[in-house]
């Protein structure tokens, strides 16, 4: 069994010549997948097809399984895989629309020292349809209905799971995601986060996909970055912004780096003038972010002043810099908190 959203239009339409029915149903399955009606209360599909569907797909690809709304607005979902599974995303409302962040892995294998994402490991890599289900279930949550009224608008790659690591199905949910039948999200309104497997940025950047692509340096250099970042060990700081410049050289996208702000371990101002340094002389963006505490890690984050101070002297060495918004932080906002509660707690929150 598996799911029918990992099918592109072309793929159902296959589908139904080999099962011998008329081409245009695979264009109503794919209506359907969009609205994400359970395969079971699909009016328009004849009873006959609608079992056949039934024996080969799962009714439904993942159900939300709590909602958490935070006080500045940020919702976030816990959604059950057809496994059991727990996965978990964040919805963000902003003047411009509402931009989703999706995990693209059960766990992570990479093992961040900030992130509780990776606390359990790997469980297994999600499929194509289950990173886009979640997009569709939140879409149908807020009341969208097709394209004439999309209501998830940006779509984050930045919540549990390394995309880069689940590469094949992460190309192909974009594409699903950016197709006209489907959602049809631009890739300008697509960010995908990676924590810096620089043979995958180079994939990535000849795959003719404008996405924003945002890496997580979180240091300055290898030394730093290798006692947070176990990827440090394969890939050099300087492998990484090399494969960024050409990412920019061939998508045209100023590139983004991620740095969360931790106390005493990357925020010196020697720090910056190192970062400064490496991200000199291309078009590229630093976002600072107080880093998230996680409970079961003693990390600890900056205080508004020292971010401030922090990005004020990147700033004055040339460097394209926020500060970005703490946001959801009274309902785990951080990667992976929510799905580990639920894991420990195996009961229902809402
Ligand atoms: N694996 C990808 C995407 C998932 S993490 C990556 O590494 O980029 C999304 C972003 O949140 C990354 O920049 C990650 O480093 C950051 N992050 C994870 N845990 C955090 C925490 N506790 N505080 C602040 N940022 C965190």
């Amino acid at each position: 069994m598996e799911i029918i959203q990992n099918y592109s239009l072309a793929e159902l339409q296959d589908l139904m010549k080999e099962w011998g029915e008329k081409p245009f149903r695979a264009k109503q399955i794919m209506d359907n997948i969009v609205l994400s009606k359970p395969i079971s209360s699909c009016s328009n599909i004849p009873n006959e097809l609608k079992q056949k569907l039934l024996e080969n797909f799962y009714d439904e690809p993942l159900k939300i399984h709590t909602i958490l709304n935070g006080k500045d607005g940020t919702q976030k979902f816990a959604y059950e895989l057809t496994d059991g599974n727990i996965i978990e995303g964040v919805l963000m409302h902003y003047k411009y629309g509402n931009t989703l962040c999706v995990s693209t892995q059960v766990g992570c294998r990479m093992g961040c020292k900030f992130c509780a994402s990776t606390l359990n490991g790997l469980a297994r890599n999600l499929t194509a349809g289950e990173i886009l289900s979640q997009v569709l279930v939140v879409n149908a949550y807020l009341g969208g209905k097709k394209d004439r009224d999309r209501q998830v608008t940006n779509v984050v790659l930045m919540g549990s799971g390394e995309p880069l690591d689940n590469y094949d199905n992460v190309i192909k949910f974009i594409h699903l995601l950016n197709a006209k039948e489907g959602l049809n999200i631009s890739a300008r309104n697509i960010s995908l986060s990676t924590c810096g497997i620089v043979p995958n940025i180079l994939r990535l950047a000849k795959e003719n996909l404008p996405i924003v692509l945002t890496i997580s340096l979180h240091a300055p250099n290898d030394e730093i970055r290798k006692k947070i970042m176990p990827i440090a060990n394969k890939y050099s700081i300087h492998e990484i912004i090399d494969a960024a410049k050409k990412y920019f050289e061939s998508t045209n996208r100023r590139v983004i780096f991620e740095y969360a702000l931790t106390d005493g371990v990357n925020n010196t101002p020697e720090c910056a003038r190192e970062l400064a340094g490496l991200v000199h002389g291309f078009p590229s963006h630093v976002n600072l972010i107080p880093l998230n505490e996680v409970k079961e890690r003693d990390l600890k984050t900056v205080t508004r002043k020292k971010a401030e101070q922090f990005a004020n002297l990147l700033q004055k060495l040339g460097v394209s810099v926020t500060i970005r918004r703490t946001i959801g932080e009274d309902i785990g906002g951080a990667c992976g908190q929510l799905r580990n509660k639920i894991i420990k707690d195996n009961s229902n929150i809402e």
